[in-house]
């Protein structure tokens, strides 16, 4: 049950394209090539050149040379960020005299996958002859997330905004869709929990209560649904909130869509929310740091058990700190698949994925 105040749907602009680079996803052996390149799209850049067929089933991107071309009845999800709420590479590595860290230093070269912004996911859903924009969460980076993907995979509007929970990497970015209200689309309705929401009331008290805003300037348009832990529905997609903890007390929500759950700050699943995740194909899941978990998220191994116990076809973790090497680690999981079947890897951003929805 969806409470609804004042939301209208945006009917969303058409989107446009520009070809790019494409890879395969082999889910069997987890590893990437590069694929379907017609002899007339090879390019770099990959700008002004004829269409190539798509046929690949995970398409990356960490290059920043997306390929936006995917059939307008295919649903995908698109990572928007995949790391811990100061980014990676952290400044405080960059800056310190004594110590390097292996992992800010590579996340310093461009198309690096240890480049992290804040966790956030763009579903792309086609359905009913027109593909809607759905994103979970808009951190303190989305900005930079937005400018990176946004163009390179010829999004251009945000239909709904998904919320997870009010922390200022899920929330933080919420002012700059002042950009999308403003200049591509009249308003975003904001699907958010009440404990949320009543955040939300004094971190952006002025998107809550425009009036407050002085005449002539102009801020995010955004229309507050407030969701509960039940089902509800946003552009045409039905959205099932997956409560858990996300430290001692403090709730925060994952979301199932079709088949493919989406959790990225949990510290505790509770028992009642296991059924709610029983069959999943894709799963994506919180992993902060490879040795221990936090006493707000998961560390590799507790993810790991909980896969274990979840069984999901496939696995995708997410909310990586700068501990987590991304090649060192996904090598690791790639043993798993070997000894114990677990079809487990880590996400980055600009990861893209074609789904049934
Ligand atoms: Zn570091
Ligand atoms: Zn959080």
């Amino acid at each position: 049950m969806v409470q609804f105040l004042g939301a209208i749907r945006v009917t969303p602009l058409a989107s446009f394209a520009h070809p790019g680079h494409q890879f395969s996803y082999q889910s069997s052996s987890l590893s990437l090539s590069r694929i379907g390149l017609s002899p007339f799209s090879l390019s770099k850049n990959g700008f002004s050149l004829p269409k190539r067929i798509l046929q690949a089933s995970f398409i990356s991107n960490a290059s920043g040379n997306a390929d936006a071309e995917s059939p307008l009845d295919q649903s995908e999800i698109i990572f928007m960020g995949t790391g811990t709420s100061e980014g990676i590479p952290r400044l405080s590595c960059l800056t310190n005299p004594s110590k390097e860290c292996p992992v800010c230093s590579k996340a310093v070269e461009p198309g690096n996958k240890n480049r992290r912004l804040n966790t956030g996911l763009l579903i792309r859903y086609s359905g009913a002859g027109e593909r809607r924009n759905i994103l979970i969460d808009a951190g303190k980076f989305f900005y930079h997330s937005a400018l990176r993907w946004f163009p390179a995979f010829g999004l251009r509007t945000i239909d709904a905004v998904i919320i997870t929970h009010s922390h200022a990497d899920a929330i933080g970015g919420l002012d700059d869709l002042r950009d999308w209200t403003n200049n591509v689309q009249p308003h975003i309705p904001i699907y958010v929990a009440q404990r949320d929401f009543e955040v939300m009331k004094k971190t952006h008290y002025y998107l809550v209560d425009t009036s407050v805003v002085t005449t002539g300037a102009a801020v995010s348009e955004l229309q507050f649904n407030i969701i509960h832990e039940e089902p509800f529905t946003a552009c045409d997609l039905m959205f099932t909130p997956l409560p858990v903890w996300h430290g001692r007390g403090y709730r925060s929500l994952g979301f199932r869509f079709g088949n493919i759950c989406y959790i990225s700050d949990v510290s505790e699943i509770p028992e009642e929310t296991y059924p709610l995740l029983e069959d999943s194909e894709i799963l994506i899941l919180d992993a902060l740091r490879p040795d221990r978990s936090s006493s707000t998220h998961f560390g590799l191994q507790r993810a790991l058990d909980e896969v274990r116990k979840i069984q999901p076809k496939r696995t995708l973790f997410t909310g990586m700190m700068h501990l987590m090497d991304h090649d060192k680690v996904n090598e690791y999981l790639l043993k798993l698949m070997e000894t114990e079947g677990l079809d487990v890897q880590l996400s980055y951003d600009g990861l893209r994925i074609p789904v049934s929805l």
